[in-house]
């Protein structure tokens, strides 16, 4: 059920962690679709961002339909960065599903895999009247507890959220089902978003805050705050996947007793057809429309040729996700078959797909995207300190000095620093390594283990 209480009184805060992409917001581009060096959380690619562009924009004019995209690139070049970045320039609300070739493959059940993967990655935007909260998020602070099956994990229990609009102000303390989807929101101060007064789902609704940095001084620019009361009726508009829909429906039509068990393998063909109906239904009454996602596959080399027919024919439905490929091999054979191909794709696939290149970070861009990170996950770090990351960032990965975040600043507070200093980063390189040097440490021990 759900809860939200109004309250005064604030618990104590503690920090929870937020998602790998959850900082682009976009492509960064302008008006001509040219690359802004760093904008919409995304930083250098240049290329790359602009291609996407191309391809936004195509997909605004239905002229993607039976094609998809291959990124290709070395490892932790932002590829799956860029995807977010496309789904995110398509729409706030655009569905992104990301999926591992790997992943894929490893699957007992394949083509319920891809089914469920292309109806996750198709929106449903829904229009109604509902009753309720909306502001500007001016303070967000979680009550966490560890997971009651892993107490090395940490969920959300409860948040105390303070909304404003221009002429009211309201402090609610909602429940851990709230709580959690403002974390996976990633709300944070400056949004603008609604609650649910009754089912307690949350729409994020923009930002009233526009954050930019001019030559390092930092402007806070308020821009549409909401009026009138905090609580009150409202048309909201939302967005579900067709896969929502359908374990919805599924868990709907199932008997009480099977309902304990139901997964998302409970929804039928026969579920599918009737959501396709109601939706078709609900876009003839103007109660709704599409909203065509990406699907992003990592490591493509990895498919197999019946996974690729199934994309290929997915691609030429009516309704399609954007399939955006990626690989960082050049020739492979084509999984179980002798036959090699570029990137491991066999060719009827390859002629459907716009090749997009991206290419290594140069250090002051692994140390703008550090920054952007730092700032998205509350670190604070010292000039120094970021150049140390970022050198870190180009002589091992992006991925590593980012992971390194969070240790080197919990390691700055251990040794009495509000503002992560060099010597914390260097600590916490010595007592972390990252996975080249782990790799190295076991090999050099494998002639014991023979
Ligand atoms: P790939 O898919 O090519 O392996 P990725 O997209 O997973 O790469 P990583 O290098 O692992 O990218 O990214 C580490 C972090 O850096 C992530 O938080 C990602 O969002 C961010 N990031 C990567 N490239 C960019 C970029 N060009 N601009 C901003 N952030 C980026």
């Amino acid at each position: 059920m759900v809860e939200i209480r109004e309250v005064k009184e604030l618990p104590k805060r503690e920090e929870v962690r937020v998602g790998f992409h959850t900082h682009i917001k976009g492509l960064g581009l302008d008006e001509k679709g040219k690359a802004k060096k760093v904008a919409d959380g995304l930083v250098g690619q240049e290329e790359a961002r602009e291609a996407l562009g191309v391809v936004a924009q195509m997909v605004k004019e239905g002229k993607m339909a039976g094609k998809g995209v291959l990124i290709v690139g070395p490892p932790g070049t932002g590829k799956t960065a860029l995807a977010v970045g496309l789904a995110k320039e398509l729409g706030e609300d655009t569905p992104f599903v990301a999926m591992g070739g790997s992943e894929i493959m490893g699957s007992q059940r394949k083509g319920e895999l891809l089914m469920q993967a292309m109806r996750r990655s198709i929106g449903v935007r829904v229009k109604e009247k509902r009753t309720v909260y909306e502001g500007v998020v001016r303070d967000i602070k979680y009550r966490v507890s560890r997971h009651p099956f892993n107490p090395y994990i940490k969920v959300p229990r409860e948040a105390v959220i303070t909304l404003e609009t221009t002429d009211d102000r309201v402090t609610l303390t909602v429940d851990e089902d709230i709580a959690v989807q403002l974390r996976q929101l990633g709300v944070r101060k400056g949004d603008i978003i609604a609650i649910d007064a009754e089912t307690g789902r949350v729409y994020k609704l923009g930002r009233a805050r526009e954050e930019s940095d001019v030559g390092g001084i930092k402007l806070v620019r308020e821009v549409k705050v909401p009026e009138g009361p905090v609580k009150k009726e409202k048309e909201i508009v939302y967005t579900l996947t067709l896969h929502d829909l359908d374990t919805y429906f599924a868990a709907q039509q199932a008997p009480i007793s099977l309902l304990a068990g139901l997964g998302p393998e409970s929804v039928t063909d026969e579920v599918r057809k009737q959501v396709d109906k109601m939706v078709s239904e609900w876009v003839k009454q103007g109660r709704a429309e599409l909203v065509p996602g990406v699907l992003f596959i990592d490591d493509a080399h990895l498919l197999d040729l019946e996974t690729f027919s199934f994309l290929s024919r997915a691609m030429e439905k009516e309704l399609a996700p954007i399939i955006v490929l990626a690989t960082n091999r050049g020739k492979a054979k084509i999984r179980g078959t002798d036959e090699e191909a570029p990137h491991g794709i066999p060719l009827d696939m390859l002629d459907r797909l716009l090749i997009i290149r991206t290419r290594p970070y140069t250090r002051s861009e692994i140390e703008e995207i550090l920054k952007i990170r730092a700032e998205e996950e509350g670190v604070k770090l010292s000039k120094e300190a970021l150049e140390k990351l970022a050198e870190m960032g180009e002589a091992r990965s992006l991925r590593y000095a980012i992971n390194l975040l969070q240790p080197a600043y919990t390691i700055a507070k251990m040794n009495g620093r509000d503002v992560v200093a060099p010597e914390d980063v260097e600590e916490a390189t010595r007592k972390f390594v990252d996975v080249r040097e782990s790799v190295k440490y076991v090999e050099q021990f494998k002639d014991k283990f023979l």
